[in-house]
């Protein structure tokens, strides 16, 4: 009990200290500087497409703003500082990222970053697992670039995906570091501000830098389909990491579970705390990276698993529906090119969906631009036929020949621009004339499917968004080919760090002690 009481009367002095730290700085202090850059996607090297410049809708100068509800024009963060926003670019996963695009990303940045030294503070908004053809390590490699424009001295606050890795110098480079806590990423916007918000209380007290960073690699490697924090194990070991956070003397903690589908050394799991009490630092990061090394057995994917051929059996055999299957390898939202055919070509061959009155199935999708053109030639109602998918990804099957009924055709979509559904025996296939993700229930029904009546669903998705989980009977997660194959133990690795959990295994417990980062300014 006596303890207890000492923990909360230490809590209310750290909480008060904090508040203070948090209030307006005084009038005739001059407000602080502060840059926002940053570039943002998830991307295979397991897959063979690339990704653009246009890809990452980047935003230039005060339209960055719009990318951060918490930093509207009224809003209280916003009033705290001089703001320098220069470029922000979002990309939906996809594959590695060309140098060129790479290149003039980072080059505009940092002639946007010289306009208005110098900086007291700059926000570095990644996702983190972003692959650049023929560069290790491209955040680690931004961020240098940045530090060699803006200098050692800007207080440099660093936001992160959970599934994004950090590099040594990625670590060093930023002053401050955090991710998610959450998977789904319901809580992205809210540690985005906490970012910036720890940014600006370190600059407005004059605390400065925090001075220590420890930085523990955890010898663990999963798919994000495994790590869910709605389940077991990830929602207790992310249930510590706030009240880890909160304790006086630290700034922030945080656990990276880490990307997967990228070959390099600095993909695997890490755990990072910062602030400015030394032991307690420490402490606290090996206590979470030695929680998650205890719990590694425990991940399960998310939904029951199968391969197709179980899923597909399943599925007809059941009297649930819709019975959903995730097409999961080539998932377009994890980094797949999405316009692999292996998966439907499997399905055109069963038998049972050969007759037009045979068990419905929607699927969804699969890149056919020649196709639609046909489709659109043939009109509504009329036969077509021609190839789809694999030309981007034809590792696994060649294109697949469709010959069916044009049940629709639809233009006007942001991502696919125009859809068409084509009825082969009893399958609703529906191609695209970009790759487009199918999340939610008006994809399908703008397209006149109904994917509540149908009797077996299939998606090019991992675990099911929230619309369609909450309309499935029935649930599979096929384990299929593609550039985000979920078996990670099949894929490739060259370049990983080894032994890896659980590529490798009967390895040896690691060494979970924390390192200290160098601060930015001890390069
Ligand atoms: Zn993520």
């Amino acid at each position: 009990m006596k303890s207890t009481r000492l923990f909360c009367l230490i809590l209310f002095i750290c909480l008060l200290s904090n508040l203070t730290r948090a209030q307006a700085p005084k009038a005739n202090k001059p407000l602080p500087r502060i840059a926002i850059a940053g570039l943002a996607i998830e991307s295979s090297t397991f897959s063979p497409a690339l990704t653009d410049e246009a890809a990452f809708h980047a935003k230039y100068g005060a339209d960055v703003f719009s990318a951060y509800p918490f930093m509207a024009a009224d809003s209280p963060l916003r009033k705290k500082a001089n703001w320098f926003p220069s470029v922000v670019g979002k990309s939906l996963p996809g594959g590695a990222v060309t140098r060129v695009a790479y290149e003039s990303l980072v080059n505009k940045t940092l002639d946007s970053l010289k306009k208005h030294l110098p900086y007291d503070g700059l926000y570095f908004d990644i996702h983190g697992a972003m692959s650049v053809v023929g560069l290790d390590d491209p955040e680690g490699d931004f961020l240098v670039r940045v530090r060699k424009v803006v200098g050692t001295k800007t207080m440099i606050s660093t936001s992160m995906d959970l599934h994004g890795n950090v590099s040594w110098r990625l670590a060093q480079n930023s002053d401050l570091i955090t991710c998610y806590r959450m998977a789904p990423h319901e809580d992205a916007m809210q540690t985005k501000q906490r970012a910036v918000q720890n940014l600006i209380s370190r600059i407005e007290s004059g605390k400065g830098k925090p001075a220590y960073k420890a930085y523990i690699s955890v010898p663990i490697l999963l798919p994000g389909e495994k790590t869910s924090t709605r389940i077991e194990p990830g929602k207790s070991l992310y249930k510590q990491v706030a009240p880890a956070a909160l304790q006086c003397g630290i700034t922030d903690a945080a656990i990276w579970i880490g990307y997967a589908w990228a070959d390099e050394p600095r993909n695997h799991a890490v755990v990072m705390v910062i602030g400015d009490e030394k032991e307690k630092v420490t402490r606290t990061a090996e206590q979470l990276a030695q929680s998650f090394w205890d719990v590694r057995n425990q991940f399960e994917f998310v939904a029951p698993t199968g391969t197709l051929t179980e899923c597909l059996d399943k599925a007809i055999a059941s009297l649930k529906h819709p019975f959903y299957i995730s097409d999961s390898g080539d998932n377009p939202t994890a980094g797949g090119a999405g316009d692999a055919t292996w998966t439907l070509t499997q399905i055109l061959a069963r038998p049972e969906f050969k007759a037009d009155n045979g068990p419905s199935l929607l699927y969804a999708s699969i890149p056919a631009p020649e196709l639609i053109k046909s489709a659109i030639a043939a009109g509504v109602g009329n036969h077509v036929e021609g190839f789809a998918g694999a030309a981007v990804d034809n590792r696994f099957a060649p294109p697949v020949k469709l010959s069916g009924t044009v049940e629709s055709i639809v233009s006007g979509d942001k991502d696919a621009e125009v859809e068409a559904v084509i009825k082969v025996g009893s399958v609703h296939v529906i191609i695209t004339q970009k790759r487009k993700p199918y999340h939610k229930e008006i994809d399908f029904t703008r397209l006149g499917l109904n994917p509540r009546t149908a009797a077996i669903v299939v998606v090019k998705i991992g675990y099911l968004e929230p619309e369609l989980y909450a309309m499935r009977a029935d649930w599979l997660l096929a384990i299929t080919p593609g550039g985000v194959d979920q078996n990670i133990e099949r894929l490739p690795y060259h370049r990983i760090q080894r032994p890896m959990f659980p590529l490798d295994k009967d390895m040896k417990d690691p060494d979970l002690k924390a390192r200290l980062v160098p601060l930015s300014d001890q390069q």
